[in-house]
């Protein structure tokens, strides 16, 4: 009886494995995986996440920062100086100073294949909406940092708040910013706002739970729902001395140094 179980229990774990590669969603490494050339029907959206999608930090501290360890870091951290709790900036500083490059360059060329082919293409983060620190509104400051990189989306005339949600989801010149709002939701109400009644969408994202959430919203509206779950975002190990030196000098200095710059300074300090 006791094997039965454990067969059971082995299938349901495997199943729970597999099921990250639906019909519907496919697991991928690389844009390179994706024939982009054959996107071709007009009646199409593309949605590109952003962060951890299209760009993601370079630093060790911010690509680890919703980890346990990072949450550690920051309560002892405040600990060490209560005052951070007042420096409202800081946040503003990481944001407008760190480097956020895209994951794979390449990606500019296949999204300007899609807009020659008339397809409709546009950003859906997650991401917090109005004025923040001291950057302004983050869907601007968001929208500035991937028109640098190449990246902009298909409309660049609307500006609109989206009514009917507790929180403040925003479509910004094709950025959707959905303030931590569901993003299935969120999108229809900005296609619907715009007028746009697509076929079929097809969306990138590194967090399976945001492919579900729009394949639920395409299911309700007969809409063709095909997600790429994006794995391609890079590692790098917790550096304590890289990241408590950062710290350290964020709050004395108002300045964000990339790990290369720390590495630099210990170095010199060292000699
Ligand atoms: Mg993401």
């Amino acid at each position: 009886m006791r094997k039965i179980y454990t067969f059971l229990l082995f299938a349901l774990l495997t199943g729970c494995t597999a099921n990250n590669q639906t019909n519907t969603i496919k697991s991928i490494q690389s844009y390179d995986q994706v024939d982009f050339e054959n996107i071709t029907d007009p009646a199409t959206v593309v949605l590109f996440d952003v962060d951890e999608t299209l760009i993601q930090p370079e630093d060790t501290y911010l690509i680890n920062e919703h980890s346990e360890r990072g949450l550690r870091f920051r309560q002892s951290l405040i600990q060490k100086h209560p005052k951070i709790m007042k420096m409202h900036d800081i946040g503003g500083i990481i944001l407008d100073q760190a480097a956020r490059p895209l994951i794979e360059k390449e990606v500019i060329n296949k999204i300007r294949t899609l807009k020659k082919n008339n397809i409709n293409v546009f950003a859906i983060t997650a991401m917090n909406t109005g004025e923040y620190s001291n950057i302004g509104r983050m869907e601007r400051w968001r929208y500035e940092h991937l028109k640098k990189l190449g990246f902009e989306g298909t409309y660049q005339n609307y500006d609109f708040y989206l009514q009917g949600f507790k929180r403040k989801p925003v479509f910004y010149k094709s950025i959707i910013a959905t303030d931590l709002e569901d993003k299935g939701e969120v999108l229809m109400a900005t296609l619907d706002k715009i007028n746009l009644r697509p076929q079929k969408i097809i969306m990138f994202d590194d967090t399976l739970e945001f492919l579900y959430s729009v394949e639920k919203e395409c299911k309700k509206r007969g809409i063709i729902f095909f997600g790429y779950h994006y794995n391609g975002a890079k590692k790098k190990d917790w550096d304590e001395n890289v990241i408590s030196f950062q710290a350290e000098y964020l709050i004395k200095h108002k300045k964000w140094l990339s790990d290369a710059e720390v590495k630099e300074k210990m170095r010199k300090n060292a000699l």
